[in-house]
């Protein structure tokens, strides 16, 4: 089918075109109504439908493909390879769902997974699927404190995490940090559930609280739980944005739309099917992991590559030798680890026989166009670039190769997914932009299947975050976009400050947060500012409540606040450059001109100027820039 047919149709047809896509996945009783859109904003898909996530990413395989794998979780980290079949995912979710209900958790209650990337964060992911549980997988690489904020958002009844992680070959102890977490948090969880890896031979359990996993799975080994089956908007999972305004949000997901969604764009956008293969390089803890390591792949019957590691660790040649080795079909990864691949001797991207891969998709940050030239020349395939965000929970801009893949644009993620009504406005006006004019990227609701239900307790955060910016009712994107002639889309960065190191999201206010937590510090402002490798990096403006303070007081200073953003963040956020200075730009409403900052950190033309307060604070910065952090 073409792509303008089916685009079209979802659009002026959108219940008959879900009522159809709706068949591609297990329903226990089937909707009764394609679409509730009766309390605008909110929408209900497949409504009175009730299904099961973990029954169509796994119970329906059964009969089908048994022995086929399911999962392969490579770690080049611990050297360990774990090659799991259909029917053995069956029995480790089963065991583990089995485990779950040991601690009384059910339909409805909350579970916080705190796991790198390996098979069992998968069998958790499913287990609490499985039994109507709702998961929160909290990026392994986040540290105590933001874990205790996602704790307290989202109380849970049980927190499952790992002895540690790896990452260059330095282990990561997870453990303690979940122990700082409950500590810290308000509403502590009440059991913490442990999968030892052998890694953390320094392991301390609390009694009464902890509990480690081995036992239980060994218990249980045989065990059959029943599916829950779920109402179709009833919610599957949780995921915290980054988070710019302090409070992470809650993407609330829901069941039935969900799973639609994931088996269309497993056809549509990203061409796997069953028995088929793809290796997607995200974390588990992100959007892209949770829809395209786990769901996706397993609803569609495929198998899901999952990998712990460096892209360059054995060598820079790594995630190709694994295509090779289990004929990959659809990789999907992001600019930023393509960039660190850029870095090595391109004759790494030749090394393997690639005959099976068709497509690298990339996604996350804007595609420059240097990159995606050097990877598609370098392994021989088309690069797709795809722009979608956590609360999409799949691509909303793709050109989609499963269906008839349209001419590329080099910087442009495409074209609108299936099901995206999509407009550029005019930030103030809310008037739609003319072609090529800069504007805001806005859904036009009902949003599509799959796409949040709202943000977990807070539906006045998830009208006013993303409706409440123009007087028509739009979801808004919080990026800038301009649509050119041919309907291709280019995105031009946020609308808010958020900081993308190496692909992780951080918030500027977050970090802010964290350096204003060291006693010398009156204020601080953070800008993300451009570095070839990372994408971004945090550079740190900040005043001190000490005026006077001498030299190395100032030095002090600036090591001490490193030290708290580490702690409170994890190395992620670790700031690139710290300049203390006397004076900080404001506007005269008092908000950081923080565009202005990171204008002058990359020698650009700070802007519009005219709503600065003290002109002197900006001629501050430019002699602490010019002096040296
Ligand atoms: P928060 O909402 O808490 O600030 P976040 O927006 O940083 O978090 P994500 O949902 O992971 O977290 O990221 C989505 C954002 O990433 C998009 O809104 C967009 O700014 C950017 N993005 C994603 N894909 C692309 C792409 N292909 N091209 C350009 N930008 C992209
Ligand atoms: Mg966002």
């Amino acid at each position: 089918m073409r792509y303008e047919d089916a685009y079209r149709r979802s659009i002026e047809e959108p219940e008959a075109f879900w009522a159809e896509e709706a068949r591609a996945i297990h329903w226990h009783t089937p909707p009764q109504r394609i679409l509730d859109y009766s309390n605008p904003p909110f929408r209900k898909w497949f409504v009175g439908g009730t299904t099961n996530l973990c029954y169509n990413a796994v119970d329906r395989h059964l009969e089908t493909r048994p022995d086929q794998l399911a999962l392969v979780a490579v770690s080049t980290e611990t050297g360990i390879t774990r090659r799991v079949t259909y029917r053995e995912l069956y029995r480790e979710v089963n065991a583990f769902a089995a485990a779950l209900r040991e601690f009384g958790v059910g339909r409805g209650d909350r579970v916080v997974i705190y796991m790198p990337n390996f098979a069992e964060a998968v069998f958790a992911i499913l287990a609490c699927a499985r039994i109507g549980a709702i998961h929160s997988v909290v990026f392994g690489g986040f540290a105590a404190h933001n874990l205790a904020l996602r704790i307290d958002d989202a109380k849970p009844k049980l927190l499952i995490c790992a002895d540690a992680g790896m990452r260059a070959g330095k282990v990561v102890r997870y453990k303690p940090l979940v122990d700082e977490a409950c500590a810290a948090a308000r509403s502590p969880p009440p059991a913490v559930l442990v999968v030892r890896r052998g890694l953390d031979a320094d392991l301390a359990m609390q009694p009464a609280r902890d509990f480690e996993y081995a036992p239980l799975r060994a218990k249980h080994a045989n065990a059959r739980v029943p599916v829950a089956w779920l109402e179709s908007n009833e919610p599957s999972y949780l995921l915290y944005t980054s988070g710019t305004t302090g409070k992470p949000k809650g993407v609330q997901r829901d069941v039935g739309g969900y799973a639609v969604a994931m088996a269309l764009s497993m056809r549509t956008v990203f061409d796997v099917g069953a028995g088929q293969t793809m290796f997607t390089t995200s974390d588990i803890g992100w959007a892209v992991g949770h829809s395209y390591n786990v769901y996706g792949p397993l609803i569609v019957g495929a198998t899901s590559l999952l990998y712990e590691g460096l892209p360059t660790h054995p060598d820079p040649g790594v995630w190709w030798r694994l295509c090779a080795q289990y004929g990959v079909r659809s990789m999907f990864s992001s600019p930023t680890a393509i960039r660190v691949l850029k870095k090595q001797d391109p004759a790494w991207l030749k090394k393997h026989d690639l005959s099976a891969l068709k497509w690298l998709f990339l996604a996350g940050e804007p595609l420059d166009e240097p990159t995606a030239r050097w990877i598609s020349e370098g392994i021989g395939k088309p690069v797709i670039d795809n722009y979608w965000q956590t609360e999409t929970g799949w691509p909303v801009l793709t050109l989609l190769p499963g269906l008839d893949l349209k001419p590329q644009k080099f910087g442009s993620p495409g074209l609108p997914n299936l099901g995206y009504r999509m407009r550029v406005v005019n930030e103030v006006t809310g008037a739609d932009a003319a072609a090529d004019e800069k504007g805001v990227l806005t859904i036009v609701p009902p949003l599509p299947p799959g796409c949040l239900s709202t943000i977990w307790g807070d539906d006045a955060r998830f009208l006013k975050g993303y409706f409440g910016h123009f007087r028509e009712l739009l979801y808004s994107s919080l990026d800038w976009a301009i649509r050119d002639a041919d309907g291709y889309y280019f995105i031009l960065g946020r609308t808010d400050d958020v900081i993308n190191v190496a692909g992780h999201r951080l918030g500027t206010r977050e970090i802010e947060e964290a350096v204003a937590t060291h006693g010398a510090v009156a204020e601080a402002a953070v800008i993300g500012v451009a570095d070839e490798l990372k994408g971004q990096v945090p550079v740190v403006f900040a005043t001190l409540k000490d005026a006077s303070a001498g030299a190395s007081a100032r030095r002090a200073a600036a090591e001490g606040m490193l030290e708290r953003v580490v702690a409170m963040l994890g190395a992620v956020a670790r700031p690139a450059r710290i300049y203390v200075v006397d004076a900080l730009p404001k506007t005269r409403s008092g908000k950081l001109l923080r565009r202005s900052l990171a204008a002058l950190a990359q020698h650009a033309d700070p802007g519009d100027l005219s709503t600065l307060d003290d002109p002197n604070a900006l001629e501050e910065i430019k002699r602490a820039l010019a002096r040296g952090p």
